[in-house]
């Protein structure tokens, strides 16, 4: 069984994006630079901006972090959405989700220029990723193709599962695992809770991608042995064993499933820090204007 070690493969990708911010302003060049809307004070929510606040300023873009209390009126948000699409010095946009209910999150997406929409969630860009176009990816998803890419897995004709339908892992996975490139031209099978025999078609995965929130469904009487494992949940429980009382768990019995596995994710340290990987991937390329 080999670890996909995602903590040390978004590190090397973080380190290869800092040299290439280095040079771009060494040649006169603007810094790369990210906005975030974070609206609310959602525990989960500002762990995740500001570990992307974080990271842009370890690999050296700018960052602006733009926070609006829960009650903020749509049209105020919209309104802060559009100065940031006219503002020449920022290149990538990202609105922390979940929005809260009174604000119609597809309508916020919709409105971010789709050239500086960096979390490849705009309409625009998944009918572009969906037709193979350059794009920006959904961050969680490409993340997930460049570890099989830089783990060299042979995706071609093989059986991929997914389970979970999201619009921000599971379906765009599915979509891109379909896509005549490498990685890709996988047959696919896209599941999700209407699913009838689940077990019987993970039985069947070459590659099994799970995203469905749920700590430890899979189990190892889901899954052939050499099966890939890639385990996009992520669960906060309770522990006596840590120091914090939580630990976080994946969608997958990582202990008994391991053992059937030729490859397979850890959770914390497989996918996760990927996407954050892939963001500020995106944010370069909408700097250096490579899609538009
Ligand atoms: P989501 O929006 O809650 O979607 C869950 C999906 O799972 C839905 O499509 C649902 O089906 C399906 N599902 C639920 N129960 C099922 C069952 N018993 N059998 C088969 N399918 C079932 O989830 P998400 O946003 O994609 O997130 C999934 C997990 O990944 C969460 O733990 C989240 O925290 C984690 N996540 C991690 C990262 C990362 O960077 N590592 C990024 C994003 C999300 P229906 O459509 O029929 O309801």
């Amino acid at each position: 069984m080999i670890l996909l070690d995602g903590k040390k493969t978004a590190n090397d990708i973080k380190n290869e994006i800092a040299i290439k911010v280095a040079s771009l302003v060494a040649g006169g060049g603007k810094k790369p630079h990210l906005a975030a809307i974070l609206v609310g004070s959602d525990g989960a929510s500002e762990t995740y901006v500001n570990a992307k606040v974080k990271a842009c300023n370890k690999v050296g873009f700018d960052s602006t972090l733009v926070r609006f209390n829960a009650d903020v009126s749509e049209e105020e948000l919209l309104a802060e959405v559009k100065k940031i699409n006219n503002n020449s010095d920022i290149d990538g946009l990202i609105v922390q989700l979940p929005l809260p209910a009174h604000i119609d999150e597809m309508k916020v997406t919709e409105t971010i220029n789709p050239i500086k929409d960096v979390d490849g969630f705009h309409p625009a860009n998944i009918g572009r990723m969906a037709l193979n176009l350059p794009t920006y990816l959904p961050a969680t998803p490409a993340g997930i193709l460049e570890l099989l890419e830089r783990y060299k897995i042979e995706t071609s004709g093989k059986h991929c599962v997914v389970i979970g339908r999201s619009h921000i892992v599971g379906s765009p996975m599915s979509i891109l695992m379909a896509r005549n490139n490498n990685p890709g031209n996988c047959t696919v099978t896209l599941t999700h809770s209407r699913t009838q025999n689940l077990k019987e078609i993970t039985k069947t995965a070459d590659i099994l991608i799970v995203a469905l929130g749920k700590a430890e469904f899979v189990t190892t009487d889901m899954v052939k042995d050499g099966v890939c494992i890639i385990d996009v949940g992520i669960t906060r429980v309770k522990s006596d064993k840590t120091k914090s009382g939580w630990k976080l768990l994946g969608d997958v019995a990582f202990d008994e499933v391991s053992k059937k596995s030729s490859f397979i994710t850890p959770v914390p340290g497989g996918v996760g820090p990927m996407t954050i990987a892939m963001l500020l991937k995106n944010t370069l390329v909408a700097t250096a204007k490579l899609l538009y």
